[in-house]
């Protein structure tokens, strides 16, 4: 049954686990925990920023008409930041003024204080003006009614911008969450002293990491053994998630079981076979309530797949476009035979100016996947290609 099933490109494969998900539920929270969420609805700016026409310098505030060289006016009060000056500034008259105070009614021009001589309450322009007033006008960052749009993922500067705007409580998109299932009679955890047939289990802690840095909540899921009992409970432990991850076991062999189970227990399969290097055994469908990706159990072939779709869910489930970013270009730095049937994600680094392939790209080598900058992308057959022909890559 499943050798029969057909392979599917990388695209339609894109398509159809984007199918599986749809955006999170909007909640609210408090501003200083809006970084690294993704704004769910746009947000519109309750004041005018600054409020007032502010000063820019510390200097005196005057009428810009009688600003010339060596020009004298008399000191009548200080306007400092909090605190401004509630008077009028008339003719012949300044008040000593500070970065971010309001500028007096009258005023129109703040002379730097480096630009004036001080005698008491007399100051004099002691250089020519320099056609700056000094001054940021009222509204001059934003103005009221100015629109944050969403989607879009909140970084620092967002954040500094949505508090300015007096936005305290903040329209996000609920965190996905992601539940990740290694299978294997192999694998123990990290820090447990492993039997002489087993090896530690890498990807669950891998993709862990790689789906928070995109905003997902992860819940790690006890490892399920190579019996169908075994992964029965581990379904059922997994309970109602966003998204479900299975690691291992979908490939071909006798203890490749995930499949057969979750198929026994109601997943609506939507494919199982990717044209693609490394990676090719996936499956996906709907599990219970949950979307369900089945990836591959080799390290590398478990984070390239991860990387390549299961974060493009991720995205899809915070409400954001599937791409983390474009696809770039650079030239070879090595010549490269023709490709395959399937699409090859090369682990590459770069090369005098040019990315070079590691010479071993089997699927179980961490090692060369942790010191990769880049995934060269080759399409299926690609034909061969010589030092210094473009291709296209992604970083990592
Ligand atoms: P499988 O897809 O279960 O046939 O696994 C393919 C290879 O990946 C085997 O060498 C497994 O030992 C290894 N493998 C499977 N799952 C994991 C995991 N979670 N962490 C590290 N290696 C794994
Ligand atoms: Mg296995």
């Amino acid at each position: 049954m499943i050798a029969a099933a057909p392979m599917i490109s990388v695209a339609e494969a894109r398509a159809a686990l984007l199918q599986l998900v749809t955006p999170t539920e909007i909640e609210t929270v408090p501003l200083a925990e809006a970084a690294g969420r993704v704004l769910a609805r746009p947000v519109v700016a309750r004041r005018d920023q600054p409020p007032f026409d502010a000063s820019a310098m510390d200097g005196y505030a005057v009428n810009a008409a009688e600003v010339e060289h060596h020009a004298m006016f008399k000191v009548i009060g200080e306007s400092a930041a909090g605190h401004g000056y509630a008077g009028r500034v008339g003719a012949g008259q300044a008040v000593r003024i500070f970065t971010g105070a309001p500028v007096p009614e009258g005023a129109s021009h703040v002379v730097i204080q480096e630009d004036v001589t001080r005698k008491g309450d007399l100051i004099t322009l002691a250089s020519p003006p320099d056609g700056a007033t000094n001054i940021r006008p009222r509204g001059g960052d934003f103005a009221v009614g100015q629109v944050v749009e969403a989607p879009h993922l909140l970084g620092p500067a967002d954040v500094a911008l949505l508090a300015a705007m007096n936005i305290a409580d903040v329209p996000v998109h609920r965190r996905p969450v992601v539940a990740l299932m290694s299978t294997g009679d192999e694998l123990v955890m990290p820090g447990e002293t492993p039997g002489p047939d087993q090896i530690i289990v890498s990807n669950t802690f891998g993709l862990k990491a790689m789906l928070e840095a995109h905003g997902a909540e992860v819940r790690v899921l006890p490892i399920a053994r190579d019996t169908k009992s075994s992964l029965r409970q581990a379904f059922d432990f997994a309970g109602d998630v966003d998204l479900l991850v299975t690691i291992g076991g979908a490939s071909v062999g006798d203890h490749d079981l995930v499949a057969a189970v979750a198929q026994e227990l109601g997943l609506e399969r939507s494919f199982y076979k990717v044209a693609m290097r490394p990676g090719k055994p996936l499956m996906a469908g709907r599990f219970r309530r949950s979307a369900m990706v089945g990836l591959p159990g080799n390290p590398v072939s478990a984070m390239v797949c991860g990387r390549i779709f299961v974060v493009s869910m991720v995205r899809a489930l915070l409400g954001l476009s599937p791409d983390v970013d474009a696809i770039s270009q650079a030239p070879l730095a090595i010549a490269l035979s023709e490709n395959g049937p399937r699409a090859h994600y090369m682990r590459a680094f770069w090369s005098g100016g040019g990315l070079q392939p590691f010479d071993s790209q089997d699927s179980s080598l961490l090692s060369v996947l942790a010191r990769a900058e880049a995934l060269i992308l080759r399409p299926p057959h690609a034909p061969a290609a010589q030092p210094g022909d473009t291709v296209d890559y992604l970083t990592l």
